[in-house]
């Protein structure tokens, strides 16, 4: 296949250690912080109520980073937030290990448009269950930010393509410069991520899992409580359905946290031009 952003026509299908060109960094990232995050285990089976407290403000900020500034806002455009508070959350973002905007867009727009065809990056129809939750993340193609979002590759979005590493780098330390010492490098960092990660990599691989005829998408409702400051992304389906809308959780049973930080923001003034969903 000549398309620039499919290297290898079917990727899962090199050994799964294998990193695609560019895709080091990224398998080093994912081997660092499991293997911290398992030494971290070990050593400190249970954190404090203050380490465990900060973890998860940290979690939560980060999370409505992905689910409401890098996906609702940046991808879909469905609400423009303030720039200051867009910014913050998108520090948070980076600061859980959910990448740098621009290709985090990049690749979800990517996926949109080819949802469980062979050009979907992240189908667990073509690649299977690990494909879908890890391996695309190394053995993918690099986003191709100048085609699916030319808008972002430039100015402040672009910057946090270069501010990335070092903030992944504070993440990682930043518990003993919170002066939570050993139990908190391991729990406010490599701990965190970890399981940031996973709760955001089951959007790609779980909520993927379904037979319906269409897309493969799924509501999966007992990962909501999971994905601390994200629930909504596990009301996926409503979301391929209804992808234009700012909304994730449709109904009222539906949880949705980004949702109701939105409706916050709206009504503070600091969200606009919020899209809301048209049920059918
Ligand atoms: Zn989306
Ligand atoms: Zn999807």
């Amino acid at each position: 296949m000549t398309d620039s952003t499919t290297q290898v026509k079917r990727p899962w299908e090199q050994p799964f250690w294998k990193p695609a060109p560019g895709g080091a960094r990224a398998l080093s990232y994912l081997v660092l912080i499991h293997v911290l995050a398992i030494i971290g285990l070990i050593l400190f089976p249970l954190p404090s109520l203050k380490v465990l407290g900060i973890s998860l403000v940290i979690l939560a900020l980060g999370s409505l980073g992905t689910t409401v500034a890098y996906h609702r806002v940046l991808s879909h455009k469905t609400l423009k937030l303030n720039p200051l508070i867009e910014q913050f959350l998108i520090f948070f973002a980076v600061l859980n290990g959910s990448g740098h905007p621009v290709s985090w867009v990049a690749y979800h727009r990517h996926h949109h448009s080819s949802t469980d065809t062979p050009d979907d990056i992240s189908s667990p129809k073509q690649g299977g269950f690990w494909w879908a939750h890890l391996r695309w993340l190394y053995q993918s193609a690099p986003a191709d930010k100048k085609r699916w979002c030319p808008e972002l590759d430039r100015g402040i979005y672009k910057a946090w393509d270069y501010l990335e590493t070092p903030v992944i780098l504070l993440a990682l330390v930043i518990g003993p410069l919170l002066g939570q010492g050993w139990m908190g490098f391991f729990w406010i960092g490599a701990i965190r991520m970890v399981y940031s990660l996973h709760m955001q990599c089951f959007v790609n691989s779980l909520t993927h899992l379904g037979h319906q005829e269409g897309d493969s998408s799924m509501n999966v409702w007992w990962l909501g409580p999971l994905q601390v400051g994200a629930w909504g992304e596990n009301w996926h389906r409503n979301h391929h359905t209804y992808a234009g809308s700012a909304r994730l959780g449709l109904r009222w049973w539906q949880p949705d946290v980004g949702w109701y930080f939105i409706c916050t923001m709206e009504a503070l003034g600091l969200a606009r031009g919020v899209k809301r969903p048209q049920l059918r």
